[in-house]
């Protein structure tokens, strides 16, 4: 299995990071956009695995929903990708389908991932689905009770002392494959989030939104765009990626114009699920908004938090904070001229709101039996 640098170039048979630092990611290929996709495997052709069993073959699929009401809060006309509908209610599940696949299809019987949120999440149901042995590293500080959505599935939890910062690199060179959230296999399933929309869209959208943290789904999204433009199947679509301004490396190197991410000290946000103060696929983020036209933003979480109500209220969707951002985002997007009225515009709702509390009810009018008649009169 060989891997490339998109960024210098190189190729190796045995490493997963390049000399320059950069990940590794499978080299481009090309890739078509298929009619009525139906799960991640209609992309088969285009992923390093082809055998999936149990629920590996239920990620993706996920509907791409026209949000009429949401229009008038930016002035575009959006589309949701709905990713809240796959397996373990995130994207992730993309990722990880093709990637217990593959390393089935090697021989191994066993994933290891650093994550106490959705990829463990995902990791662990998958790897229950398909009789592997799972490994979650998570921080010795984390509270056991926010454990619980990964514990069901019972994978092998290790709390680990020290910087935790420092696992995602330390993994790497464990006796075991640790699947991270840039790991080449998993880009290579989160390809099919941006290939799967774009087989979905009568024609090409004018943008494309998606909230960031590692880099890892931005470099799917990159790949894919590219694959497909390898094929003759697509000219470019911009790729706008959104980050929460309380931690936002990407967003502050992309307008400074530079190269490379400086790590910053990350503060708390409301989008727990982006917060990455020192993002592993940071620099091929900003070379993918800059190929595609795109760019990288930050919102504040009052912004996030007015969309993730916005998208409850008017679309009907419950997404998690981080999902929320590309909302924001989109507003703050057409404020600044960068997208015009009317452009089709997808936004990707990474995650399912359902597993946060929910805000209280507001306004709930206690009534008689008799009543009620009287009240819904018109
Ligand atoms: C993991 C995750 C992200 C960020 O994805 P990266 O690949 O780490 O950039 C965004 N939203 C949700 C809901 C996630 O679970
Ligand atoms: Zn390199």
């Amino acid at each position: 299995m060989e891997l490339a640098c998109d960024a210098c170039g190189n190729r190796y048979a045995d490493r997963t990071h390049c000399e320059c630092g950069e990940t590794l990611w499978y080299p481009l290929g090309e890739t078509r956009l298929v009619d009525d996709p139906t799960n991640v495997w209609s992309f088969a052709d285009a992923l390093p695995a082809d055998s999936p069993t149990g629920l590996e073959t239920a990620a993706g699929g996920t509907p791409l929903v026209r949000a009429p009401r949401l229009d008038g809060y930016a002035g575009l006309r959006l589309w949701v990708k709905d990713e809240s509908e796959n397996p373990t209610g995130s994207f992730k599940d993309r990722g990880t389908a093709v990637a217990t696949a593959a390393l089935r299809a090697r021989g191994e019987d066993a994933i290891g991932t650093v994550s106490h949120g959705n990829m463990a999440m995902s990791t662990a149901a998958h790897a229950a689905s398909t009789g592997m042995d799972c490994v979650v590293l998570v921080p010795d500080d984390i509270p056991e009770e926010r454990l619980g959505h990964v514990a069901r599935y019972d994978p092998d939890v290790y709390a680990v002392s020290g910087e935790y910062g420092r696992l995602y690199e330390d993994s790497f060179s464990l006796p075991l494959s640790f699947v991270n959230s840039d790991s080449p296999l998993r880009v290579e399933g989160q390809k099919t989030t941006v290939l799967e929309l774009l087989s979905q869209f009568d024609g090409t959208p004018d943008a494309i939104v998606l909230p960031v943290s590692s880099g890892g789904h931005a470099s799917g999204a990159w790949k894919a765009v590219r694959e497909l433009r390898a094929a003759g199947e697509l000219d470019n679509v911009p790729l706008y990626f959104v980050q929460a301004a309380a931690c936002d490396p990407i967003a502050r190197a992309y307008r400074a114009g530079e190269d490379d991410v400086t790590p910053v000290d990350g503060g708390e946000t409301v989008a727990y699920s982006i917060a990455n103060a020192d993002p592993p696929s940071g620099n091929r983020v900003l070379r993918a908004a800059r190929d595609t036209d795109g760019a990288v933003l930050s919102v504040s979480d009052e912004d996030i938090l007015a969309a993730q109500r916005a998208l409850a209220d008017r679309a009907g969707l419950a997404v998690e904070a981080a999902s929320a951002t590309t909302l924001a985002a989109a507003e703050a997007l057409s404020a600044d001229g960068e997208l015009d009225e009317g452009d089709d515009v997808v936004l990707v709702a990474t995650g399912t709101g359902f597993r946060e509390s929910p805000p209280t009810p507001e306004e709930i009018a206690y009534v008689t039996r008799e009543e009620l008649s009287g009240l819904l009169s018109p």
